[in-house]
């Protein structure tokens, strides 16, 4: 799983997921679209409906790469533990996909020791924040890619300011975000 706000989506998102499941050979990458993100409870959130149709937008064509609403169907604060425990399945194995900027907090979120018991922790590179081992009882793996300077907080900016969104954004999610309204003004 590779677990977020997607606030909204972005090619830095798929290009992780795409990369992990290559690098590690997994079956399926599950965009895990958070309902309440506990984390971000400061700053206005896009509904999740909105942000879970933009992210089955992006995914689309994408060989592997999977919307998940498990979290949204939940209700709720979104804690990634709750979800691992209802992705776990005898014979599934899980793997819980971060950047380097979210492995850093860990230790913040809620029963970590349950996340690193259920879950290979995969840290992917992101520009700007040291790759980081959180050390046992993690099970670390680090695949690198591509650096992408892209951010939901920069895109968010961007709608907001009229500049363009298009390739750093997949074109379908695009049309997605343009049809529902979603970041025309007030950020
Ligand atoms: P925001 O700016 O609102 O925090 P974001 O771009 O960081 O948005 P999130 O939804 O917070 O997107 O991120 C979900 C996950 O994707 C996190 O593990 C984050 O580290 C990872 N991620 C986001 N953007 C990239 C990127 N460009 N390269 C690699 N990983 C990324
Ligand atoms: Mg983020």
């Amino acid at each position: 799983m590779l677990g977020g706000t997607f606030d909204p989506v972005h090619t830095g998102h798929l290009v992780a997921a795409v990369n992990v499941r290559h690098a590690l050979k997994l079956d399926r990458v599950l965009l895990v679209v958070a309902n309440a993100p506990w984390q971000k409870s400061s700053r206005r959130i896009t509904p999740a409906a909105d942000r879970l149709a933009v992210v089955e937008a992006a995914v689309q064509g994408t060989p592997g790469v999977e919307a998940s609403s498990v979290e949204i169907d939940r209700g709720g604060e979104s804690y990634t533990a709750d979800t691992l425990e209802h992705l776990e399945q005898p014979g599934r194995e899980l793997f819980l996909i971060v950047g380097s900027d979210v492995a850093a907090d860990l230790h913040t979120w809620r029963r970590p020791e349950v996340v690193a018991h259920l879950a290979t922790l995969v840290v992917v590179t992101r520009g700007g924040s040291p790759d980081v081992d959180p050390g046992p009882p993690w099970r670390v793996e680090h695949v690198r890619i591509p650096q992408l300077e892209i951010s939901s907080s920069d895109l968010r900016a961007r709608s907001a300011d009229g500049r363009p969104l298009e390739h750093l954004v997949p074109l379908p999610a695009i049309a997605c975000i343009r049809e529902r309204g979603l970041y025309a003004g007030d950020r």
